[in-house]
């Protein structure tokens, strides 16, 4: 018999199997917290539940995270941790900033998206990620740091989580919503709706099913102001055009208290493709009607791609015309590039 993973159900897909096996509710609060708070995956050590139902969870189930494979450190302090996923890879960053500690996760082996800059995408897509496998990412870097003793104020290992690893999170709604019902659980991990981040190609149909279902932060990478040129560079384009993301975003955003009314763009600068005076200007055009934060991502050099970085000077040029037309932006600030750990570089 196949055991359950427990790492896979949510708080109402573990109150139902508690249910089944005749059990009260409370015990998952009691489960959620050994897990995701003690970090204790070993049953015969949840001293606080009984030894019957004990005995029941080592024949029924399993807590099996991913394993670790391959620990990469940058030299600005970023930790990129390949993990084996039933012998697929995959790969999470961890990236410590004064305040903030971000983990940036996967939700897909590969990407079906295929867009044309991006290292996942040139990869074979295999699959959508478990919802053990996506919440196993953020267990075992916890886990990982308080093992070598990392000094964290607060124990506040992890203080964001962004979906801008591997894959397209709406891709694999139902596991990525699932793992952010975990996330969010106060049992659980307790993380805020407002410290998660989607990041989306714009896949329109789940932009607006997750109305209602979850309120966190979405970004759209963007990356063009036309559909010409962003069907160009991103071939999901053909399908969801420029005007339907932007109409779907904007009824999320309406919908949202995490977004707090602003439209959140990345986009990456590529030399003599989309970084000239003349795209600054048709994105002011595009974007006039939306209060929004722009996140200028400088290119990071992808294996067999064609673009180059866009130069300090064309980036800054491009953001200073931002600014004078009052659109709030910022640059980027690439880390973990030695260890190609950046934005678009994940491809084990
Ligand atoms: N699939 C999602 C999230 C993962 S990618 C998405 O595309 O939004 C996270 C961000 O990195 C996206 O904005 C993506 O466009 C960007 N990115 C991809 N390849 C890149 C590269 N080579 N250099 C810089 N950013 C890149
Ligand atoms: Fe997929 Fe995002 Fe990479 Fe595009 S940028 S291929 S959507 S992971």
């Amino acid at each position: 018999m196949k055991k359950i993973n427990l790492l896979d159900l949510n708080r109402n897909m573990m109150e139902n199997f508690f249910l089944n096996l005749g059990e009260k509710k409370f015990v998952v609060d009691q489960i959620i917290c050994w897990i995701y708070k003690k970090f204790c995956f070993n049953f015969s050590l949840m001293h606080n539940i009984s030894k019957k139902l004990r005995n029941k969870l080592l024949i029924l189930c399993e807590i099996k995270l991913p394993k670790i494979f391959d620990i990469k450190y940058s030299i600005d302090g970023v930790i990129k941790l390949v993990l084996n996923v039933n012998n697929d890879f995959i790969e999470t960053v961890y990236i410590p900033e004064k305040r903030r500690k971000t983990l940036c996760i996967s939700s897909q082996i590969g990407c079906p998206i295929k867009c044309s800059f991006c290292a996942t995408g040139k990869m074979k897509f295999k699959r959508n990620l478990l919802v053990s496998e996506i919440i196993g990412q953020i267990l075992l870097v916890i886990n990982f740091l308080k093992k070598k003793k990392y000094f964290i104020k607060n124990n506040q290992y992890i203080t964001n989580i962004v979906f801008m690893g591997m894959g397209e999170p709406l891709l694999n709604f139902d596991n990525v919503i699932n793992s952010i019902k975990i996330m969010t659980d106060n049992h659980g991990f307790s993380f805020s709706k407002r410290k998660i981040v989607l990041s989306t190609s714009g896949i329109v149909p789940y932009i607006y099913k997750l109305i209602g279902i979850v309120d966190i932060i979405i970004t759209l990478s963007l990356h063009a102001p036309n559909n010409t040129l962003r069907s160009k560079i991103m071939s999901i384009n053909n399908i969801y055009n420029l005007y339907d993301i932007l109409k779907a975003m904007s009824v999320y955003i309406k919908n949202s208290k995490s977004n707090k009314g602003k439209l959140n763009i990345e986009y990456i600068m590529l030399h003599n493709i989309n970084d000239s005076y003349k795209y600054a200007v048709q994105l002011v055009n595009l974007l006039k009607n939306f209060s929004v934060k722009i996140n200028l991502i400088p290119y990071n050099n992808v294996y067999d791609v064609i673009y180059t970085k866009s130069s300090n000077e064309r980036i800054l040029l491009f953001h200073n015309y931002l600014k004078k037309k009052k659109i709030f932006s910022f640059i980027r600030k690439t880390r973990g590039l030695d260890i190609n750990a950046s934005c678009g570089q994940l491809c084990k």
